[in-house]
């Protein structure tokens, strides 16, 4: 089979990977082998082949959100999964019997690894088969597409898990979607709009605005003008907002803090733009301010999202589809980020 493999760190993704030829893997007795037939891209694939922050298995075959069809199960396999069935994935491997995971906090596990980031050598997405445990696969409905299924699993689980289950979000609440012309942003705004909540996006340019507002949000100010902060004041009549979707970091954490209201939520996922600020902390106890941090999701909420887009009521945004031979293109957009949705590349279609 083809898959595209690395075997060490560069900063220029077309340095390093190439497609090659390899074995196709056998599944494991708890696995299924899965024909892969889009996979998405997401950071962590850069963050892999740049070896940092952290180092990973190597060889290396990058792709944490896959969808295509099952070929082969193996001979543990209990769950009704069948050859045949069309499947996305799970990307997070977990161990599923510690106090975390019994808690169905499968996110805090301390042995979760993110599928086709931490695993291998030779374990991920960007192949034309890959394996995985019986576990970590979701079937798909027909009318949910396989380029639909691998543009939506990362980002929608983890929009999920911020808002449903971190910031338990509610009908005629205010939230903020920051960056909302992110795949994060564009999931973000989706589920809030689907609890009935009203959305205020950010967005660095007109066109994204333009998008983020095609897309439901209710309001939009572009966070890359100084006065950001003080337009969504004015929107919300000085009150400030519910709820606060972040993933940017040290460049708009204290004035995402300063717009909450009393009793407010903020939820971080990523610091784009650096990892450390400084707060005033009489926001965190004169308002009673909530800090919540997300990382990942689980399976059930990831289900949830992949139900919503059979229902047609979330809607997966792609940027752009790629063939295999010319995937490493996905990795230069997605460093350069000026894109509007996800990137996909159809590994049985060189
Ligand atoms: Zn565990």
């Amino acid at each position: 089979m083809k898959a595209a493999v690395y075997r060490q760190y560069h900063k220029d993704p077309r340095q390093v990977v190439k497609i090659e030829d390899i074995d196709t893997p056998n599944p494991k007795g708890n696995e299924v082998l899965i024909k892969v037939e889009a996979a998405a891209y997401n950071y962590n694939d850069l963050w892999g082949i740049w070896g940092e922050p952290i180092k990973i298995p190597m060889p290396h075959i990058s792709g944490s959100d896959v969808a295509g069809t099952v070929t082969e199960v193996g001979e543990n396999v209990t769950t009704n999964i069948k050859e045949g069935d069309r499947v996305t994935s799970y990307p997070n491997l977990t161990c599923r019997v510690c106090y975390e995971c019994t808690s169905g906090r499968e996110y805090d596990c301390g042995n979760r690894l993110v599928w086709g980031f931490q695993t291998g050598p030779l374990w991920g997405g960007f192949a034309q088969y890959t394996h995985l445990p019986e576990v970590n696969v979701i079937k798909l409905l027909d009318n949910v597409s396989f380029t639909d299924a691998a543009a939506i699993s990362m980002v929608g689980m983890t929009a999920w898990h911020m808002l449903v289950t971190r910031a338990k979000i509610r009908p005629g609440q205010t939230v903020l979607i920051m960056g909302g012309g992110s795949g994060m942003g564009i999931a973000g705004i989706q589920i809030a709009k689907l609890f009935n909540c009203d959305v205020i996006a950010t967005a660095g340019n007109k066109d994204k605005m333009e998008k983020c507002l095609q897309l439901g949000a209710d309001f939009v100010v572009n966070h890359r003008e100084s006065d950001w902060y003080e337009k969504v004041r004015e929107i919300t009549n000085r009150q400030g907002v519910d709820v606060v979707y972040e993933h940017i970091g040290k460049t708009v954490f204290p004035q995402e803090v300063a717009l909450l209201k009393i009793g407010g939520t903020l939820v971080s996922t990523g610091a784009t733009t650096g990892y450390t600020s400084t707060i005033d902390l009489r926001y965190l106890f004169f308002k009673g301010t909530n800090l919540l941090g997300a990382t990942q999701g689980t399976k059930a909420g990831l289900e949830g999202v992949i139900g919503w887009v059979s229902k047609g009521k979330i809607k997966p945004v792609i940027d752009t589809i790629l063939p295999f031979s010319n995937m490493v293109e996905g990795h230069i957009k997605m460093a350069d980020s000026q894109l509007f949705g996800k990137i996909v590349t159809t590994p049985q279609i060189l």
